[in-house]
Formats: C-alpha cells, structure tokens, sequence
C-alpha cells in the first residue's frame, strides 16, 4: 500500500515537474478536483483525444462526429432520468468529519480481498514455474475460492442494496465488515444518503426570469436528442454511430485521486443506434472492439480487465467496465453500455416529438436501441502517464526516469540539440528544426552537457533526440538516440523524417488493432 502511494506521489509530482498537469488556480491555493493542462499534457491530451476520433469516426464509415453545446435545455436532465437519479450515495466518517461514497468504501474492500488473489496467484506461479496453470489454480485452490466467493456475495449485496435504494443496508454491510474510515480508523459513521451530483448554473439576465440550467454531467445526452438531425442530414442508415468529445461536470463527493476523479473533466463517447433485439451482439462487439484499442497502445495485456456491473444504472440492460490498474489498483477506465432505447423514448415523451427511425428493410417505425462506449479523456491520460513512467536501473549502476509513453502520443517527437553552443552547429540544428516542423512536434535545446539534455528529454516523454556535431557539417549526418533503448546510430539528415515517421506515426499503430 505505501508503495502504491509513493509510485501515485511520484507521477503526481512528476506531471506537475515537467509541465503536465497543473492544479488549476494553484496561486490561490487551488481549487479542488479541479486541473489544468500544462505546454506537455495539452499536447498529451490532443492526442489521445485524435488517437480515439480517428479510431472511431475516421476509420468506421457509420460513426459521424458532433460537437454539442455544453448547456442545455433543462428538461433534458429530466427526461434522463438524472434529476431523479444521477445520485451517489455518501457517508460521513463522525470523527474524522470526512466524506466518502459508501459504495466506494465497499468496493475497496472487495479490492483488498482481490489483491490477497493475486498475490496467492503470484506465489503459485513462482513455486510451479512454467506448469503453473492460472486458470486451474483459480478454480480449484481452496483459500482463493474462499476469497472470491467472499468477494463476489459483497459485491452482490451491495449492488442489490444499491438497486433497491435500500440505503439503510448499505450502512449495515459497512458495519458488518467493520470498515474503518482509512484516514482516522474510526468506525463511528453516519447513515447513508443519496447526492445529486449534478451543478446547477443560471441562463439570463435579470434574477427573476433567468432559467435554471445544469451543467452537463455526461456528452451522451447531447447526441441523442441530435440523433435525428444528425441521422437525416446524414442519410445514416441503422447500425450507425456518432461520437464526440467534449467537457463533462460532475459535482463528485470525494475527489482525491487527482485527474482520475475530477470535478470538470472530458469524455470521448460513442453513441451506437441499433435495431432493437441486436443489442446483445452490439454490446459484445462493441467491449472486443474497445480493448483492441486499447492493447494496441501496448501498454501491456495485463493491466487491463473487464468488470460486468452487477447494479445497472436506471438506462442499462447491460453494462462492464474496462478497468485498468492504476497506481492505486485496478479501477474504471472505460464503461460500455447497453441502453435500451431508453434514451430516445424519454426525450420522445418530454419533448412530444417523435425519435422514431424507419427501417426501410423491416418497413416499419421504431425507436433504435443503443449501444455506448464512454471513455474519460483525463483518466485515459492518467492511465498513459503512470504507466509510462519508470525508474530505470542501468549497466553502470546509476538510475534514469523515463517517461516511456507510446511514441505515437509523445508530445514532442524529437529534440534537437547542437553539440556545442558554436561552430555552426546551432544554425544547422535550427535548419533540421525548419524541416521537421511541418510534420512533427521537435523542439530546440542548446543548454547543459548532452547527457543530461538525454535525461531531460526521457523524463520528458520525447521518443527521439537528434544530436548534431562537427561530422554533421561535413558529411550531414547526426547522432539519433532512441528513448526506450538508448541505442545511438548515425543517420543522413535527409533520412531523419522516416525514421521518425515510422516510429510515430498514427496509422501504424492504428492498424495494430
Ligand atoms: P465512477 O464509477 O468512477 O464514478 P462512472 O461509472 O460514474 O464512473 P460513467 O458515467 O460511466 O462513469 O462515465 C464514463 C467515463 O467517464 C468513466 O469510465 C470515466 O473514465 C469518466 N469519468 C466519469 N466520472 C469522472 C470524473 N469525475 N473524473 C474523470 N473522469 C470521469
């Protein structure tokens, strides 16, 4: 556990280190759960934010994009469900007077259970080496069945609890598995009760005829009460998609996770409109699709899994989450959702006007179904940089921080750096800048020894560093060093935008999936 917080201290200083991630107002003494996005990770975030459009919109011939607004008129929110039912429910620690999502406290429980798992796992496959059978070990050892049956009969009650709103049974599985508040280890708590998460704003001038309005806590709504304009204007026949990214804000009862849980964050999602009764093998494709996206960023099968909900939230007749292991453990990244056609009916029934699509093959009217993917740009984010970055133990005994982040979402592609502050070789490190440029962000350093601009850059994310010397003048040709290997080879200046290009480029990776 404190290495866990030690490794989540470190990107979080790290990110603010090298011009990341900033607390947002910080010279007011900040405001909480709430980030900006520094000179790095802006760029960090445009590019998980293409790598996903062009995933979904670009490469898919029946997912369109939109950009809706962020207000909205505020029956929306009604006929959602989320005036009613975008709760969560908190409970108050009496002694250490702090707050936290009951069902959160639950779930870290589980967690725990989970990580004995795993660390029973772990033993086995040292002690039975190649023979070791997970699958096997997981079904037949007797401590780790134990485990999860313990682990999946919470997991049931509180989803139960949860769906009945039986908030009264949510305090008593607290008690009854004696979790303590993990700040003070008290175990002295207040009943549970329901929170809208949603912030309320006002639209006009004057107090008396201004209107209520929210903040939107999710982008989906703006897609489907777009989804006729978009599906006539586009003469989209079903199965088709739309997507966008855009803010989201949610009024989050504990927000200490850094960007994993803010207060005003940005979703990447997919709407998918489908004929009623396809939804199960839409949601199937849909959860495959998802991963293959994100293995193919190459972070390593392992740190992914899906979690299939127990408790379904008021639109879904299934839904899973890809979780993936944080610093903290495995938690949610992406959720997928199979709504029902919900949605559309309710914004048929607030607003009178019918959603209904005719299906020229089945010739008949109906109100399609849907299938959504959900990611959270600023947890995507979160995911990349703590994996990416590592403590690396060399050959000559010394140690290195390198942010390995895939090269593709790099922020800077390549740093140039002149040998020497003289001889001509700022002016043709300046004129390989001038090149490289127009396909790639590079940047420009000149300052310290070459060494430590090395180290500079790994900590920096940057996959390539270009050095220029003498020999570059005579023979234009410089030193690449590679980032991950730190391999040195020398290269012709006319070569460096394919090599670069190959490492970096979006459609290679794109086609792993
Ligand atoms: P959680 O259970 O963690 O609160 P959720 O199930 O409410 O998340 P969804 O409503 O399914 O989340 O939202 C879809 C995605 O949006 C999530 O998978 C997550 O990546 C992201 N997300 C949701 N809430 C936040 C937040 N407060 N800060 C950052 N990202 C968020």
């Amino acid at each position: 556990m404190a290495k866990q917080e030690d490794t989540f201290k470190r990107v979080i200083s790290h990110a603010k280190e090298y011009g990341y991630v900033f607390q947002s107002s910080e010279i007011y003494d900040g405001l909480s759960a709430v980030y900006d996005y520094a000179q790095n990770g802006a760029e960090l975030k445009k590019n998980i934010r293409e790598y996903w459009w062009r995933a979904m919109v670009q490469l898919n011939d029946n997912i369109v994009g939109l950009d809706a607004a962020i207000f909205m008129h505020p029956t929306i929110w009604k006929a959602s469900g989320h005036v009613d039912a975008f709760n969560d429910p908190l409970i108050d620690n009496k002694d250490s007077k702090k707050r936290y999502r009951a069902d959160v406290l639950v779930e870290d429980y589980v967690a725990k259970i989970e990580g004995k798992i795993e660390k029973e796992v772990k033993k086995a496959a040292k002690r039975f080496g190649e023979a070791f059978n997970k699958e096997e070990f997981l079904s037949t050892n007797q401590r780790v069945v134990d485990y999860q049956e313990k682990a999946n009969t919470i997991l049931k009650r509180l989803g139960k609890s949860l769906e009945n709103e039986d908030l009264t049974d949510v305090k008593n599985l607290i008690e009854e598995l004696e979790i303590a508040c993990p700040l003070s280890g008290s175990k002295n708590w207040t009943d549970v009760k329901q929170f809208n998460l949603m912030f309320g704003t006002k639209l006009g001038a004057s107090a008396d005829t201004a209107m209520d309005l929210y903040l939107r806590p999710e982008t989906a709504q703006g897609i489907f009460v777009n989804f006729l304009n978009v599906q006539k204007t586009s003469r989209m026949k079903i199965p088709f998609g739309i997507a966008q990214t855009g803010k989201a804000f949610r009024n989050e009862i504990v927000a200490r996770q850094f960007i994993f849980r803010m207060r005003e964050f940005e979703q990447m999602e997919m709407q998918f409109f489908i004929k009623p009764g396809t939804q199960k093998e839409w949601y199937e494709h849909w959860k495959a699709h998802r991963m293959k996206w994100h293995l193919s960023l190459g972070m390593g099968e392992d740190n992914y899994r899906f979690h299939d909900h127990e408790k379904l939230a008021h639109y879904a007749d299934a839904a899973a989450d890809i979780e993936f292991r944080f610093p903290f453990g495995f938690k949610e990244l992406e959720g997928i959702h199979s709504r029902t056609d919900f949605d559309l009916s309710k914004h048929q029934e607030f607003s009178g006007k019918k959603l209904q699509y005719f299906d020229t093959e089945e010739n008949k009217n109906y109100v399609p179904y849907v299938v959504e993917t959900s990611i959270g740009l600023d947890r995507m984010f979160l995911a990349i940089f703590s994996n990416s970055l590592v403590e690396e133990e060399l050959e000559n005994g010394s140690t290195r921080t390198v942010l390995k982040l895939p090269a593709v979402l790099a922020p800077t592609k390549a740093a140039i750096f002149p040998l020497v502050k003289k001889d001509g070789l700022p002016e043709l490190a300046k004129e390989i800048i001038e090149d490289l440029k127009w396909d790639f962000n590079v940047l420009y350093d000149q300052k310290d020894a070459v060494g430590r601009r090395y180290r500079r850059q790994d900590a920096n994310g940057t996959p390539f560093c270009i050095t220029v010397d003498h020999q570059s003048l005579e023979d234009k040709t410089v030193t690449i060093r590679h980032r991950d290997t730190m391999q040195q080879e020398r290269v012709a200046i006319v070569d460096l935008k394919s090599i670069i290009h190959k490492e970096v480029d979006m459609k290679t990776w794109l086609q792993k999936m």
